[in-house]
């Protein structure tokens, strides 16, 4: 048995991940077509139209609205819905703020449902179970470019007649039984923020084939004006408050480049993580990301969760024998999001209880340790691994190469 680097042996890895660079020549030469048409705002510009336009295509989807980042795509979809005060959302813990800022923007409550322990998406079962006459929308967050189990999903939302948003944020062209995440509800929406697999800086999209929900969403994400009116006064007749979330024709442009690059980005890291899957399975006690038969991964990250009791070994132990290795890892994704203080002490907005204590919602609501109880577990079991396209075959064989050689030290010791 190779002595662990921790106890003073060789690391598995040796030289550093792969690294290059993401912005170039085509994000340049679109920037410039940008100055030269001496026109930034995206309405009477082309590339934010060309952008929405070519990434609908892409998705084979007929609409598509631009806006300022993830968090803005996903609350203009919850706004051309029609969420509002009083009504419920329910999505998953383990996720992006981003998720649930548009919910309670719109002074809705977010309800959570808790997480399939491999997949790390939501539990069907548990989505239903959380349905009351108040749930308007679900929120299905793809984490880490994972499909979400859509069919029945779909159709429990039917059965209730609940909208369904495809929080994408983190799973471009990822496939749920071939059919692309973010195509199957509602809206898609994703983002652009320069963690994400394209980056414009920051950016969101949302795409949807309704048109009418297309309409409203455009309106929404552009403080609700009606561009497409055909008087002035058509065009400033605001019904109701909607922010302002325009994307500038700079981000656009950058995207438009970067969107070229989204084939190659995502099979890279299809490829990377199933290879790393195949890597380390079997191993008593660690269990590799789990993807459905049938499904892609397009893997923002790699989460392996540890049985401590099978592995032999704690999580925090794991993670440190790992890193000792030359590893870059770290012990789960985020916390539960209802652990923070604006859901523990219902404090959204500073000085009230809004939008908790609304008398459209006439309900009690508690966010509270227990409530989602895999979602918890998952967070303090895991390995969070980074993939990513500029890493090199070699990085992943080591890494796979690494997980074995710790987890076995371990499990020759029990
Ligand atoms: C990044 C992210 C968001 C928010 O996107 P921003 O562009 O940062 O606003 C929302 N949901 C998930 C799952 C994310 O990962």
């Amino acid at each position: 048995m190779e002595k662990l680097a921790l106890y003073g042996g060789e690391p598995v890895k040796k030289t550093p991940f792969g690294t290059g660079k993401r912005f170039g020549e085509t994000e340049l030469q679109q920037l410039t077509e940008v100055i030269e048409q001496d026109r930034l705002f995206y309405w009477g510009g082309t590339k934010v139209n060309e952008l929405t336009r070519r990434f609908a295509d892409m998705y084979g989807m007929k609409y598509c609205v631009a806006s300022s980042s993830g968090t803005a795509a996903i609350h203009t979809a919850l706004g051309a819905c029609g969420v509002t005060e009083g009504d419920e959302v329910i999505t998953t813990p383990i996720t992006d703020m981003g998720t649930v800022i548009g919910i309670l923007l719109q002074n809705a409550i977010p309800v959570f449902a808790d997480m399939d322990p491999h997949t790390y998406n939501i539990i069907p079962k548990s989505f239903e179970e959380r349905i009351t006459d108040k749930t308007k929308a679900v929120i299905i967050v793809h984490l880490a470019g994972n499909p979400a189990d859509m069919d029945p999903i779909m159709e429990i939302a039917k059965k209730h007649g609940i909208y369904v948003i495809e929080d994408c944020a983190q799973s471009y062209l990822c496939r749920y039984k071939g059919r692309l995440a973010g195509t199957i509800g509602h809206f898609g929406c994703f983002s652009m923020n320069d963690s994400k697999h394209i980056s414009t800086g920051d950016g969101g999209l949302s795409i949807t084939n309704d048109e009418e929900l297309y309409e409203l969403a455009f309106r929404f994400s552009d403080k609700n004006y009606n561009r497409l009116g055909k008087t002035t006064s058509e065009q400033r007749a605001i019904p109701f408050v909607a922010p302002n979330y325009r994307m500038s024709e700079l981000q656009g442009a950058v995207g438009l480049a970067q969107i070229d690059k989204l084939e190659w980005i995502c099979s890279t890291r299809t490829k990377y993580g199933d290879s790393l899957t195949k890597g380390i399975f079997g191993l008593k006690g660690i269990y590799p990301h789990k993807v459905m038969e049938g499904d892609t991964c397009t893997y923002w990250f790699y989460l392996l969760r540890i049985n401590e009791e099978e592995a032999g070994v704690s999580v925090e132990l794991f993670n440190e024998a790992l890193t000792a290795e030359g590893i870059v890892n770290g012990i789960g994704y985020v916390d539960c999001i209802y652990k923070n203080a604006l859901f523990v002490d219902k404090s959204a907005y500073r000085g009230t209880n809004a939008p908790f204590d609304s008398k459209y919602y006439g309900r009690e609501i508690e966010y509270k340790e227990g409530l989602c109880p895999v979602a918890e577990s998952i967070h303090k079991t895991s390995i969070l691994l980074r993939i990513h396209e500029y890493h090199t075959p070699q990085d992943v064989e080591e890494t796979a190469a690494a997980i074995r050689k710790v987890a076995n030290h371990f499990q020759s010791l029990k």
